[in-house]
Order: structure tokens, then sequence, then C-alpha cells
């Protein structure tokens, strides 16, 4: 049996008659770009999230840099930024200009909330936070340290939709929070999508400015925008997924208790939840010190496994030119090397669970 570490085809066809009826529908509509398939899941995923607002955007990059770009960050301000992170969370705040403060991970591979004041100077404007592999950060710790030294709250929720910090739903603890709908996310879509959510009035309605070239009323211009809309197609396809992600999400985490439970070989570090925090298991990743001896143990039985990420972002070559150094943020380091994301998909079969786990508890 080959099993390969994500199977967007299997997440396609739990709703394929759904989806195909959705994408005649909006073919045949005549209406291709912000009309009401994007205005209707804008108030269907404010709603999924407990905000007050959504606006649909065309990437999860997008949704970052354009973050940052409505709260006015930009150059000689400093964001405080997990090192453990996906680069799209960096990119998001470099494009403006603004200077990355990495912040070394947690236990549970999010920003450490005890290591970020020692980084805020007079120059931090911004804290962003990463809910990596699906698992929700300490979000009380973080806003109280924005409160107090007055910096804005950016969430990056592109593997955590749906997660949750004490009962609240990741990306609505700050200013913005930030989704990706990559088809290989949670929710995802079948080309590229994102979309902002916000509690503030001015921050949604500046962004559907922004979005759309700058300009609020057609052909007079404000700014110097993007193009950045959430086209009908996605947002039709979208609305389908959403309306199921309650089960979605449960079968992932199906999966990842079958993988707590039954994975016993005591040489792999298993994933742990923080107290407060539910995880969505947009990734299971466990560590290994012989991590590229597993992986070509679990490829020869057929068993495909990806690392996120390899390189950290600091030691990326698009960031040379901030100066970092192997061995300045070991522990982002060490789980650089030692990370490795098990196969994870909705529509994964429970044989093809028990491979992977009879794989793993036979690794000598
Ligand atoms: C996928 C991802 C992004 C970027 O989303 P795109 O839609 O691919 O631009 C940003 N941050 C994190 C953590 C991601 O996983």
């Amino acid at each position: 049996m080959k099993i390969m570490p994500n199977r967007l085809d299997r997440g396609f066809e739990k709703y394929k008659e759904e989806f195909e009826k959705k994408a005649l529908e909006v073919l045949n509509s005549g209406y291709y770009i912000l009309g009401k398939e994007v205005s209707s899941f804008e108030e269907e995923f404010a709603s999924y999230t407990g905000a007050k607002h959504c606006v649909g955007l065309a990437s999860g990059l997008d949704a970052l840099w354009l973050a940052f770009r409505v709260l006015g960050v930009g150059a000689g301000d400093e964001v405080i930024v997990p090192a453990n992170t996906y680069i799209a969370s960096v990119m998001g705040i470099t494009i403006n200009d603004a200077t990355p403060v990495f912040v070394e991970p947690d236990a549970f591979y999010n920003i450490d909330v005890d290591k970020i004041r020692e980084k805020i100077t007079p120059k931090t404007k911004a804290i962003l936070v990463v809910h990596l592999y699906g698992q929700a950060c300490n979000m009380r710790k973080v806003q109280e340290l924005c409160k107090e030294h007055d910096l804005f709250l950016v969430e990056d929720c592109a593997q955590s939709h749906g997660a949750y910090y004490d009962g609240q739903m990741t990306g609505t603890f700050g200013d913005v929070g930030c989704f990706s709908f990559y088809p290989s996310k949670n929710l995802g879509a079948f080309g590229d999508a994102g979309a902002i959510v916000t509690n503030d009035d001015k921050i949604a309605d500046d962004m559907r400015m922004y979005r759309n070239y700058g300009s609020r009323k057609r052909y007079y211009n404000e700014v110097v925008g993007a193009n950045s809309r959430l086209d009908e197609m996605q947002a039709g396809l979208l609305r389908v997924r959403l309306q199921h992600m309650s089960e979605l999400t449960a079968e992932r985490e199906q999966i990842a208790a079958r993988y707590l439970k039954e994975i016993t070989n005591p040489s792999m570090i298993l994933p742990t939840i923080a107290e407060g925090a539910t995880h969505v298991w947009h990734q299971f990743v466990i560590r290994h010190d012989r991590r590229e001896e597993l992986i070509a143990y679990l490829a020869d039985k057929g068993i495909g496994t990806i690392v996120h990420y390899p390189i950290p972002p600091h030691l990326s070559e698009a960031y040379a030119y901030l100066g970092h150094e192997a061995g300045d943020f070991p522990i982002t380091e060490q789980y650089a090397d030692s990370v490795l994301s098990l196969p994870m998909y909705n529509g994964m079969t429970e044989e093809e669970q028990t491979v992977v786990i009879e794989a793993l508890n036979s690794f000598m």
C-alpha cells in the first residue's frame, strides 16, 4: 500500500456532488469576482469564527502583509514573530519593510510567551502569533503584553481554522486574524484563497479598499493597493466545505487520537496539547533524533512524510540580510532538524492509519 502525506482528492470526494453543483452554479451565474458568493462566505466565516467582519482575499500571504499595511506597520518598526514558523509569516512583515524580531518556541511548537517581553523595544509595534500545526497559542498572555505595551496583535491562523484558546476561536483575539485557504489547509479551497477577520469596522473597511486597488469607489483610488480579491468560484466552494468544518475537524481529531494512543515506540516524541488550547491537527508532527533514517525507513514501506519546515526563516537565504547565524535560535534549529509530519488528511482510511502506526512502532 502506498500512503501519501496528504490526499486532497479524498477531501473532494467526500462532498463531490455538493462541490460539483456549486461549481456549475457559479459558472452559470455570470458573476465571477466580488459577487454574492464572496459576500455570503464572508458573513458565514465571520459567524463561524465569532468575529464581526471577514474580508475575503486572494491568499494567506496577502492577508498577512495587508494586515500590517492597514495597521500602518512599516519601515523602522519591529514586529515580534515566532522563529519557528512557515516563512510566509515573516514575509508578511518584511514586505512592509518592517523588521521581524524572532522569539524561540515552547514545547508545543508555538511562540514561547515567556520569552516575548525581553524582545520588546521602543520600536516594537506588533506581535504576530502563529497557531502552528493547528494548536492554539496561549493568547491570554499575549493579549496582556499587547495591552501593557500598546502593541497591535495579529494572528496567523493559516493552520488553525476552528482551533480555540479558552473557548474563543483563534483569529479573534487581536486586531486582525489572517487565514489561508490554500488547498491543503484544514479549510481548503481549490486554488489560492485567503481572508482576514476583525472586530474593527475601520480595519474591515480599509481592507476592502486595499484589496481592490485602493479604491472604495470605482476608479477613485486612495492608496496604492493590491489586486487581492477572493473569487466567486473559490468562495462558493469554500462555503460548501465550511458547512462541514465540525465533522472535518472531528475526523482529524480521531486520527490524531489513534496516533497518540497507538504509536508506542519510545524513540518518537509525540505532540502534546497545552492547557486551555485545542488542536485541529493541520499537521501531526513528531520528533526523532534520527529523522533522516526514519524518513527512509517509512519511504521504503511506501509511506510518505514531509518536514515542516527544514530551514527556519532566520537561516533562509531570503533573510540573509537580517544577519542571523546558525545557533542564534537553538530550539527552533533543533526542531527543524528533528520534526516530521505524519500522513494526516480527511478521508484517511483506518487501514492506512494502521499501516502508519505499525511502521512507526517497528522502527528500531
Ligand atoms: C500556508 C501558510 C501561509 C500562507 O498562506 P498562502 O495562502 O499560501 O499564501 C502563511 N502562514 C502559515 C503559517 C501557513 O501555513
